[in-house]
């Protein structure tokens, strides 16, 4: 793994990232409540734009464990939530004229992350910078012009913020999908897209 410091990216604002076909845009319920609040929109609105992306294959819990953001059970199936794209792969908040984020103050922490990905070296509650690895992800390697051997290193106090709240805001999103995962098995709520985003409407209200 490159040593942080050593890490170098400058976003050219090619809109890649935005508009990759194979990429969902995931969002934790934080991201949620947040545009929902931020854009101050009802359910009717909300539903058309967080997706429900049923997964199609087996998950075993190893396959869970890796996954940055876990899955929620829904009535169709384990699914991820993701931002609405068009047929062509857009995310829904891009617009392609200007190349730029239509919700750029609210985009979703993953958004906010990328290029890069964060992993903690434990799990104590108390994060520290020694205790953050920064890596590429495997999609920006494969699409991020920004990353490149003539853009400048990294601001590495700026992005160990970035890691700190993105690591904080994961671990709260698992928390609270496990949560969701558990009353769906005990039958306490039924499966919905419309029910999990009611649930985080009523958080914003308390
Ligand atoms: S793909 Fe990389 S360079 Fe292009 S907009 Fe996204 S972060 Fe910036
Ligand atoms: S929310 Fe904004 S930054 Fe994130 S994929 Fe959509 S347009 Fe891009």
């Amino acid at each position: 793994m490159l040593n942080p410091k050593d890490l170098k990216f400058f976003c050219i604002r090619c809109g890649n990232c935005c508009t990759d076909r194979n990429t969902l845009v995931n969002v934790t319920y934080l991201d949620i409540s947040r545009i929902i609040k931020g854009l101050k929109i009802e359910l009717k609105e909300s539903l058309e734009i967080f997706g429900f992306y049923v997964y199609d294959k087996a998950l075993n819990n190893i396959i869970l464990k890796k996954m940055v953001i876990s899955p929620i059970e829904t009535e169709k199936g384990l699914a991820f939530i993701g931002l609405m794209k068009t047929n062509k792969g857009e995310c829904c908040f891009y617009e392609k004229k200007n190349k730029k984020c239509l919700i750029y103050s609210l985009r979703p922490m993953l958004c906010r992350s990328f290029p890069f990905s964060f992993i903690q070296s434990n799990n104590e509650d108390i994060i520290t910078k020694e205790k953050i690895g920064v890596i590429y992800t495997e999609k920006a390697k494969k699409y991020c012009p920004g990353i490149d051997n003539d853009a400048p290193l990294i601001d590495i106090d700026y992005w160990f913020t970035v890691a700190n709240r993105t690591l904080r805001e994961l671990k709260d999103n698992h928390i609270f999908n496990e949560d969701w995962n558990n009353y769906v098995k005990n039958k306490r709520i039924s499966p919905s897209a419309k029910n999990f985003i009611k649930r985080i409407m009523k958080m914003n209200e308390d």
